[in-house]
């Protein structure tokens, strides 16, 4: 009798985290990074399913080697090397990991207990996958609340259901992040540049500007170093915008040579003072190619972001005094028509 109400409830939790799911999908996500909100009820859902008190799912970052929590219950974001503990464990094995006695498993890092006094008594921890079968991540659950501990088969049966859920998620993340970005420069590309402004430039309650630049001469580097010299050259560019931006600034590969930047909080005599900024700083730089020492100029046209007009009105006005900083002489920066 127990057992059938305890399911009915279980069904009714795990419909009303799904519904929570769903209406998390169809909201729309203003801030950088709040669509990772989703992984939080994945992590919810998990949790759920198998009655523990914690639950953490861990994307793995093959390139920098570490594993990083993109949604955890009851603890702050964590950042570990992929080869420790339980999950790294559970990666390296490619198969599920359970303990119900911690302490003495020899990969378990009692780190987090004894900074937060919090006493881990049982784990699961179950590999995520993407469609292709590749590792992405790993699903995490800890201290069953009925005190037995993690049953090897019940318990992984019902946690394949939040990890099969999370691993879409995160995959289908994953790809949208690579699809945005230039695999040159690793700036955001143009892609990015229509989805942040679909979902953020649009609706700005601040004032805005976009500053579009161009490198000029440039077929010139690539005609008298060579097509690596300006790729070199490029990512020099990229780097330079980067970092002579605010970090709420966002410089977006336009396409070929030539860059947008987003400038938040700016008006027009704003942005005319923070893209003459980067134009001066590019000026006086050098990129090194091999044993060369390559300088560029650049050519900027700015304008203020008008809500009544579309994206491309806007770039176009950009564009047209860009066009005619080129006329005037280039390395300059242009704001009226
Ligand atoms: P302007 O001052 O008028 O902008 O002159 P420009 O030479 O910079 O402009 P133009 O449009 O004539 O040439 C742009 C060159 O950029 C031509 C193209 O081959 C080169 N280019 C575009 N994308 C890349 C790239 O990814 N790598 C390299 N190396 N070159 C590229
Ligand atoms: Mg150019
Ligand atoms: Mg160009």
């Amino acid at each position: 009798m127990r057992e059938k109400i305890t399911a009915e409830k279980l069904l009714d939790d795990i419909f009303s985290i799904m519904q929570r799911l769903y209406n998390e999908m169809r909201s729309n996500k203003e801030k950088h990074d709040s669509h990772l909100k989703v992984f939080e009820i994945f992590a919810e859902l998990g949790r759920t399913l198998v009655s523990a008190d914690r639950a953490s799912f861990w994307r793995w970052d093959k390139r920098e080697h570490k594993l990083l929590t993109t949604a955890a219950t009851g603890t702050q974001q964590i950042v570990i090397d992929d080869t420790t503990g339980l999950v790294g464990q559970a990666l390296a094995e490619n198969r599920a990991v359970i303990t119900n006695d911690p302490y003495n498993h020899p990969n378990f890092n009692s780190a987090v207990d004894k900074k937060t006094g919090y006493v881990t008594k049982s784990i699961l921890v179950m590999p995520v996958s993407n469609c292709r079968g590749e590792t992405i991540g790993a699903f995490q659950v800890i201290n069953k609340l009925d005190d037995d501990g993690f049953d090897e088969v019940e318990d992984t049966k019902r946690l394949s259901v939040a990890a099969f859920i999370c691993g879409m998620a995160l995959e289908s993340d994953m790809f949208l992040a690579d699809s945005q970005r230039d695999n040159l420069t690793e700036l955001k590309n143009r892609f990015a540049f229509h989805s942040d402004y679909e979902s953020k430039y649009r609706y700005k309650k601040i004032p805005m500007s976009i500053a579009i630049c161009d490198i000029d001469f440039f077929k010139k580097v690539n005609d008298t170093y060579g097509h690596n010299a300006g790729d070199a050259v490029l990512k020099h560019v990229a780097q330079m915008l980067e970092m002579k931006t605010r970090s709420s600034d966002s410089v977006y590969r336009w396409g070929g040579e030539e860059f947008i930047i987003v400038l938040e909080g700016a008006p027009l005599a704003g942005a005319f003072i923070a893209a003459d900024r980067v134009r001066q700083a590019i000026m006086n730089s050098v990129c090194k190619f091999e044993d060369k020492e390559i300088k560029v100029t650049m050519s900027f046209g700015c304008a203020e972001i008008d809500n009544k007009l579309s994206a491309e009105e806007n770039i176009k006005i950009a564009d047209g005094r860009l066009y005619r900083a080129k006329a005037n002489g280039r390395n300059q920066v242009v704001i009226d028509d």
